[in-house]
């Protein structure tokens, strides 16, 4: 068995690995990464031509996006996902078609359904067969996502995951063997260190109540897929029990639509949501408190101070750049970022402190204040070692998808640790 690293090696975004047994061929995963410049996996033309099958582990277009960019170049290959990462995908590619600025690398809506056409629905821990025999594991990372189990070369990729039970999900399966493992490691650093959910809720309820009471707004960018619906529900929760103050909750760009494929897909969701979607009238997706703006120009929104929930997660398009123009520099407001932010992003630069933007066109001074709360959807550096080393027969570990790894002077002793480089092709 071979393996070639396209994409999300040394970085986060574009995973692309291709896996090759003689003829035989499977993509696991073919994801852009959006930023200034969209970048995009670096196969060759010619080489995307011979792909025959591909698996999906997840939404997120930083696995997804690449896949109608293929069908424009003519390529034909099999697509194999769950329904909720069909369904979800559908909204991401329509809204990143959208806003695609790359002339010379576009794609059109047809695209986008020839791939989804074509796409075979995949349930979680049913054996699949194609040229390959593999099996879709819950990943607990989005509504959907899986683990890849690749029976013929005894490997699991990971996709991304969770592994603490969330708002939505149950935790990913833990109960799993193979002999290699392609895993993720976007907290792979020493200091990648997350509090545990209780703790960064309550530092956001704190948050959130102290921004509010001086007059401010507070805005909290999110991935459209995930973190939203988890961040939404959470409000909601606390609003009703009294923890924050009923205040509205604007919600912005594709969540909404997020949150209506979240609702049809109660069944992939952990036993909570399921009880109250499938056998009660409280439709957790659905709150009083959760607000759309009325206009075009979302004046309404800035009539009072409220909470904003928002894509993008990493300020690279949508919404949320309307926001930073106008409220970017009231001291007041308040950022508040629950999610990675990769290297390039201006969610990154503003992080770091920049405090003379580019939104757009516009050049915004940065006065509001600029928090950082960790709700990541992605396990810690702690949690991934004890994911891995969890994993029964294993002898061989591919450290994808994350920008920086300690993780391998730990796994050295036990394991085979291998961080791939762009385009690096491994034999197994
Ligand atoms: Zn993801
Ligand atoms: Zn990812």
């Amino acid at each position: 068995m071979q393996i070639t690293f396209y994409g999300g090696a040394g970085e986060v975004g574009r995973s692309c690995f291709l896996l090759e047994d003689g003829e035989k061929n499977l993509m696991l995963d073919c994801g852009i990464k959006l930023g200034e410049k969209t970048e995009y996996p670096i196969i060759s033309d010619g080489k995307l031509e011979e792909v025959k099958n591909i698996v999906v582990s997840h939404a997120h277009l930083d696995h997804s996006g690449y896949l109608p960019h293929i069908y424009a170049k003519g390529a034909n290959p099999k697509v194999f996902l769950t329904k909720p990462t069909r369904d979800l995908i559908s909204v991401l590619l329509a809204d990143y078609q959208r806003i695609q600025k790359d002339k010379e690398n576009n794609f059109k809506q047809i695209d986008v359904n020839n791939a989804l056409k074509s796409a075979n629905i995949v349930e979680y821990n049913q054996n699949t067969r194609s040229d390959f025999d593999f099996t879709f594991l819950n990943a607990g990372h989005v509504l959907g996502s899986a683990m890849i189990k690749i029976n013929n070369c005894n490997t699991i990729y990971s996709g991304d995951i969770c592994m603490r039970k969330t708002r939505t999900l149950d935790a990913c399966e833990r109960n799993i063997s193979a002999e290699t493992l392609i895993v993720e490691s976007t907290y792979g650093g020493k200091n990648d260190v997350l509090p545990s959910f209780k703790d960064s809720s309550a530092k956001l309820v704190t948050s959130i109540i102290k921004t509010l009471d001086s007059g401010g707004w507070v805005i909290i960018p999110s991935f459209a897929v995930g973190r939203a619906q988890e961040i939404l529900l959470m409000l909601d929760d606390y609003m009703r029990s009294g923890v924050l103050p009923q205040t509205k909750i604007y919600v912005e760009g594709m969540i909404n639509k997020a949150l209506r494929i979240y609702r049809h897909n109660a069944y992939y969701a952990n036993d909570d949501i399921k009880k109250r979607i499938l056998m009660s009238e409280d439709d957790p997706f659905k709150s009083k408190f959760f607000h759309k703006s009325r206009s075009k120009t979302r004046e309404d929104v800035l009539e009072n101070p409220c909470i904003i929930v928002t894509t993008s997660g990493m300020l690279s398009g949508g919404p949320v750049l309307y926001y930073l123009e106008r409220l970017g520099n009231d001291p007041k407001t308040k950022i508040i970022f629950v999610g990675y932010q990769a290297t390039g992003t201006l969610g990154r630069k503003i992080l770091n402190g920049e405090k003379k933007v580019k939104v757009g066109e516009n050049e915004v001074e940065i006065k509001m204040q600029v928090e950082q709360i960790r709700m990541s959807g992605h396990p810690d550096y702690n949690e991934l070692l004890q994911f891995i080393k969890g994993v029964r027969s294993l002898k061989r570990v591919f450290l994808v998808h994350g920008e920086k790894s300690d993780l391998k002077d730990s796994l050295e002793k036990k394991y085979e640790v291998m961080i791939p480089k762009l385009g690096e092709t491994f034999e197994f």
